[in-house]
């Protein structure tokens, strides 16, 4: 099942998207099933089931912390994170570079801006975006690299709300990478799109989607 649904969502992604496979809740079997269709990039939403997970598998695969991260658990996926998407705060981001230091690397990250109605949901507001990129200090991080934005939508069936904040995310990003050019930092990803609205998400300018349940199946949490 997961093959076909790999290979289902391979043919309608177009080829600029990088694909996550959310994987979270699953076991590494399942991992391992999407791995031999070839697919390499994978995301988690909990530091303990990322580190559980991360020895038992290959190690070209390429892992994405997606979920609220809280700053004193940084250092157990510092060494090996290929991007943290879910950058919440600028202490998160400060004990990213102190753990990139330690570890000899530069960290790639997203900060996550908040887009939906949602109370529930992390991220900064515009203001603090702008906040953030204004910051001179911003240069002072050398073990961190702030690659882009990625944001969650309203979890709705409407349409056209989903797609008006796509798309005002999308024109952060745009203005934002004006900014950001300004830094060392490389700023090219627009993480938007789940399994329920990621094709609004690409029509909107996503270049990255995370697909849990479309790969995986629903989950079942314990
Ligand atoms: C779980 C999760 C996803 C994937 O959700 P699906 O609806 O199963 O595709 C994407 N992004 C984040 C941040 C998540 O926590």
């Amino acid at each position: 099942m997961i093959t076909k649904n790999l290979q289902n969502l391979y043919a309608v992604v177009p080829n600029h998207v990088k694909i996550i496979a959310v994987s979270k809740t699953h076991g590494i079997d399942k991992i391992n099933e999407a791995y031999n269709v070839g697919h390499r990039y994978f995301g988690e939403n909990k530091v303990q089931e990322l580190i559980a997970k991360y020895p038992q598998l290959p190690s070209d695969i390429e892992w994405h912390m997606i979920g609220h991260l809280q700053t004193n658990k940084v250092k157990y996926i510092a060494p090996f994170v290929s991007l943290i998407q879910s950058v919440d705060s600028i202490k998160l981001l400060e004990t990213i570079d102190k753990e990139g230091k330690k570890n000899n690397r530069i960290i790639p990250c997203l900060l996550q801006v908040h887009i939906a109605q949602e109370e529930t949901k992390f991220g900064f507001n515009e203001n603090e975006l702008w906040q953030i990129l204004n910051d001179e200090t911003l240069n002072n991080y050398t073990h961190v690299s702030i690659c882009g934005l990625m944001g969650i939508a309203t979890f709705t069936d409407d349409k056209n709300q989903i797609k008006k904040e796509f798309r005002y995310l999308f024109n952060l990003f745009q203005q934002a990478r004006k900014y950001v050019h300004a830094h060392k930092h490389s700023f090219t990803i627009l993480s938007m799109g789940m399994s329920n609205d990621f094709e609004v998400a690409i029509e909107e300018g996503s270049n990255m989607i995370r697909i849990g349940s479309l790969i995986f199946g629903e989950r079942h949490y314990k």
